[in-house]
């Protein structure tokens, strides 16, 4: 494998980019980043030439993968030749809002931003000039984007900032509780009631290694809120129109969520966020209400082209159905390989998500519930996924994120051969 471009072009980013790197996450991959030179379907060809078959997928966006196909193509093209954006409203954001409304229905009204960290930012500011209170409840080991709010670390008793830069007022205003824990989130309301917001959740925990919801989790979260007069905000950024396909992941496990977060998959490729939920709630947002929301690039004219065409592709081709069957292939493929090596490995997720796990202590017997929160991922052994497996997987030409936690995912231009490929690449590698 030869990286010598790859090499030369990180020693030269050093001495103009933090880290040589645009997102940290990238620089999890060892001892260079990728540098992209083209996507070709399910690959990616670096600046040398390898080319990988990607479970990265943009971390998300690509359903269709890195090809565009020849609606979601012109559609792009279309709208760049017209110009490239006005600060001035189009039709595409009308038609995109109305097909999101159409297919997810606790949204009547949408705004749209351009980042998942924008949507959510926004989706606390708004649950919080509604409710006139402060106090927000997330999930330990949930990710919501880089936002004071929500880069919190600790318990509810002791909520602390998780990076430098956060004010530990702002941790003040965060609980977090263990996801999928009713116990621990009845006992933060029975504290705080009066004072919580809302509680924002993922439907499962899509960046710590995909943590799936237990039955009840998502009805207690509504009760509670509905009791206390908290809104509930869901995180669909990596599930919406993936997970449960175009009803997303609350149609799926049929979650009623005050409001909801999207990006990746809405923008098809391009920068997107987009806040949605009942009319009521929503028009609090500026014009209509007092809550401020603004930006420039707002509604993105080619982000709102891309992200229509590909739900529209993907309603009118069997997408859902591709990417899930090749991802149930993967999840079976990869519980036959580790079966003989329990309890060291576990294999998550549903639906298009996928993982394999370097756990230490797989609990034998809760093998469907497992991992059941954010601290068994964390107490796997998360540094020999990254140290051995991840480039072990590459060198047989296999791209999986840098690290244990992030989710894999399966795209359109995946194919069986692609599939059986990863089954033996996993195989060799686990021998
Ligand atoms: N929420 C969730 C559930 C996410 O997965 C992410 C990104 N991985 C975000 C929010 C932040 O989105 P963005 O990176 O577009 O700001």
């Amino acid at each position: 494998m030869n990286e010598e471009t790859t090499r030369a072009l990180y020693e030269r980013s050093l001495s103009t980019l933090v880290g040589g790197v645009n997102s940290p996450v990238r620089a999890g991959s060892q001892p260079y980043p990728e540098f992209v030179e083209r996507g070709e379907g399910a690959h990616v060809v670096d600046v040398d030439g390898n080319r990988y078959l990607d479970y990265v997928m943009g971390y998300g966006p690509l359903l269709l993968g890195h090809d565009l196909p020849d609606p979601v193509r012109e559609a792009v093209d279309g709208t760049v030749d017209a110009g490239p954006m006005y600060g001035l409203s189009t039709d595409l954001e009308v038609e995109l809002a109305e097909f999101i409304a159409d297919h997810v229905p606790s949204v009547e009204r949408l705004r749209f931003v351009n980042s998942g960290t924008e949507a959510t930012a926004a989706a606390v500011r708004l649950a919080r000039g509604a409710t006139g209170r402060d106090k927000i409840v997330v999930m330990q080991g949930g990710y919501h984007g880089g936002h004071e709010s929500f880069l919190v670390e600790g318990d509810a008793e002791r909520p602390r900032p998780g990076s430098a830069g956060v004010p530990e007022a702002f941790a003040e205003q965060t609980i977090p509780v263990p996801f999928n824990d009713e116990t621990a989130l009845a006992d933060a309301f029975e504290r705080h009631g009066d004072e919580i917001a809302a509680v924002i959740t993922e439907p499962l925990l899509g960046n710590n290694g995909i943590v799936r919801p237990v039955a009840g989790f998502h009805d207690t979260v509504r009760t509670l809120c509905d009791e206390y007069g908290a809104l509930f905000v869901l995180d669909e950024v990596i599930t919406g129109f993936r997970v449960g396909g175009l009803s997303c992941a609350q149609g799926k496990y049929d979650i009623e969520p005050d409001l909801t977060t999207f990006a990746k998959i809405v923008g098809g490729g391009f920068p997107v966020g987009a806040i949605g939920g009942r009319a009521s709630v929503m028009e609090a947002f500026t014009p209509t209400g007092e809550v401020f929301e603004s930006g420039t690039f707002n509604g993105h004219p080619v982000a709102m082209a891309a992200g229509l065409a590909t739900l529209e592709y993907a309603e009118e081709n069997d997408v859902y159905e591709h990417v899930n069957s090749l991802s149930d292939r993967l999840r079976t493929g990869l519980s036959e390989i580790v079966a003989d090596h329990a309890p060291e490995y576990a294999v998550v997720g549903t639906d298009s998500m996928f993982k394999l796990l370097f756990t230490r202590d797989e609990p034998a017997d809760r093998p469907d519930t497992y991992p059941r929160d954010g601290s068994d991922v964390d107490a796997g052994d998360t540094e020999r996924w990254q140290r051995l497996f991840r480039p072990a997987m590459k060198e047989r030409g296999i791209l999986l994120p840098p690290n244990q936690f992030e989710s894999q995912f399966v795209s359109d231009a995946h194919t069986e051969a692609d599939v059986e490929q990863t089954l033996e690449a996993y195989k060799d590698v686990l021998a």
